[in-house]
């Protein structure tokens, strides 16, 4: 997918401004991206129409590409639509802004990751948040879950409310809610029986439960691995049941995370929290530009176009490209890339930002190539003569001693700084072989 996406953008950056047809092209790759991270059609038909809109007659940031440029639209736009700019006044995560004892309902089909969410958010709530929390299972359907919620309680620490045989779920909700009350819980979690699939049956069940109790959060927990399906289940309870909340199970899995974009999309409905592991603390909070990450499978090229944006000189970049392609990189042009990093900060930094590159990254990072060593190889290569930047052979003992004299430096500075420039041309020869052509011609250079 990344690959795909870059080769698309790769053939736009080499033209000046997008057209019609440039945003169309990139556009008709971003549907099969989005269709193959499991985004419902419909979803992918809506955002594809709103970034065509937004992407065609836009402006042309001068020190981006344009294909850059549709990067991040695309990004902007699922960001959007996964419910970004909500939750800064505390919106996203969960709602208990009622009275004690807050009562939420978890509900989804088997196996969807309920019981072991409801342990998580008890874990939470209590250590987090200094909530004295209630766990109660209404799962009388198979015979293990209660005290499979009982066991989760004891992990977590908190009360399981004591299991009661032969209790319908109306039942048992109704002492959980009633042991609430009396010893003062601040919230009951009411973890319920779930079905391979969408049923009548459950459907009543989890409804008179939910029209009985009134709960405050209405938490669909639903499994990321199930792509479509899992849009189909939320579609169906959010019909039937009516939800306050999503939470996505299994995103440690290998799932895109189109899913996400799909049930908020359907339902409205805001995901809410992600669990990303059996255990008990692996839960998370749901960060929307995460996920469009994900989605999109660009790595953080956004972030660094937003950074490219405002630091790096479009036109130089490319001519320093250039000149790495042919090999003929020089110690100018590396005193020319050392000022661009400086505005840019760490140029491991900037290497961690982009897909693909992590080995390098390390060796970068290996280099302690920080600030200071920065400043102080500028310093180096202004002592140099323009035939000595042009030619580093020429760089014998005596010139070296004359540089470093010239710099407030010693020769072994010199040398490093040789060394490191030896270094960096390699790396950009490799980066070039990786396929990240496109990349540095319009960002790095
Ligand atoms: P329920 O039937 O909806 O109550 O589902 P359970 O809570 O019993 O979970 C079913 C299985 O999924 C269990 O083996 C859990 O350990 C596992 N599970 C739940 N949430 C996650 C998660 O976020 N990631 C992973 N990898 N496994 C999970
Ligand atoms: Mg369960």
């Amino acid at each position: 997918l990344g690959n795909r996406l870059t080769g698309v953008f790769d053939k736009l950056r080499r033209r000046g401004a997008l057209t019609d047809a440039d945003v169309q092209e990139a556009l008709r790759e971003v549907r099969v991206a989005l269709l193959e991270a499991d985004v419902a059609l419909p979803v992918v038909k809506d955002l594809v129409t709103r970034v065509r809109e937004r992407a065609v007659g836009q402006e042309v940031i001068r020190s981006v590409s344009p294909a850059q440029q549709v990067i991040k639209i695309v990004n902007d736009a699922l960001v959007e639509a996964l419910g970004g700019g909500e939750g800064d006044d505390g919106k996203r995560g969960l709602d208990l802004n009622a009275p004690s004892p807050v009562p939420i309902l978890m509900v989804g089909l088997q196996g969807s990751g309920k019981t072991t969410t409801s342990g998580k958010i008890a874990l939470r709530l209590r250590t987090r948040d200094r909530k004295k929390v209630l766990l109660a299972s209404l799962d009388v359907h198979r015979p293990a879950a209660q005290l499979q919620l009982q066991t989760l309680a004891d992990q977590a620490e908190v009360t399981g409310l004591p299991i009661i045989a032969g209790q319908t779920p109306r039942q048992i909700a109704e002492r959980a809610m009633d042991v609430g009350r009396r010893e003062l819980y601040d919230v009951v979690i009411l973890d319920t029986a779930g079905r391979l699939a969408i049923d009548e049956a459950l459907m009543a069940e989890v409804a008179e439960v939910k029209a009985f109790v009134k709960p405050h959060e209405t938490l669909l927990v639903v499994d990321a691995m199930t792509g479509q399906d899992a849009v189909n289940t939320a579609k169906a309870f959010q019909e039937k049941v009516g939800v306050t909340g999503i939470v996505m199970t299994r995103v440690d899995g290998d799932a895109r995370g189109g899913a996400a974009l799909s049930m908020r999309a359907v339902t409205g409905a805001p995901i809410k929290l992600l669990g990303a592991g059996e255990k008990l603390d692996a839960l998370e909070d749901f960060h929307p530009d995460r996920i469009a990450n994900r989605i999109l499978g660009m790595g953080d090229i956004v972030s660094l176009v937003e950074r490219a944006a405002e630091t790096i000189d479009q036109a130089e970049a490319e001519k320093l490209a250039k000149k790495m392609q042919k090999g003929s990189f020089d110690l100018e042009d590396y005193a020319s890339q050392l000022k661009q990093i400086n505005k840019m900060g760490s140029l491991s930094g900037i290497l961690g930002m982009l897909p693909g590159v992590g080995k390098i990254k390390s060796q970068i990072e290996n280099a302690n190539l920080d600030q200071t060593m920065l400043k102080r190889q500028a310093a180096i290569i202004s002592s140099m003569t323009p035939k000595e930047r042009r030619n580093p052979d020429l760089l014998k003992a005596s010139r070296k001693r004359r540089i470093a004299a010239g710099s407030g430096t010693t020769v072994q500075d010199v040398n490093r700084l040789l060394k490191q420039f030896d270094e960096m041309s390699a790396m950009m020869k490799r980066m070039n072989k990786l396929g990240q052509k496109g990349l540095m011609r319009g960002g790095l250079g």
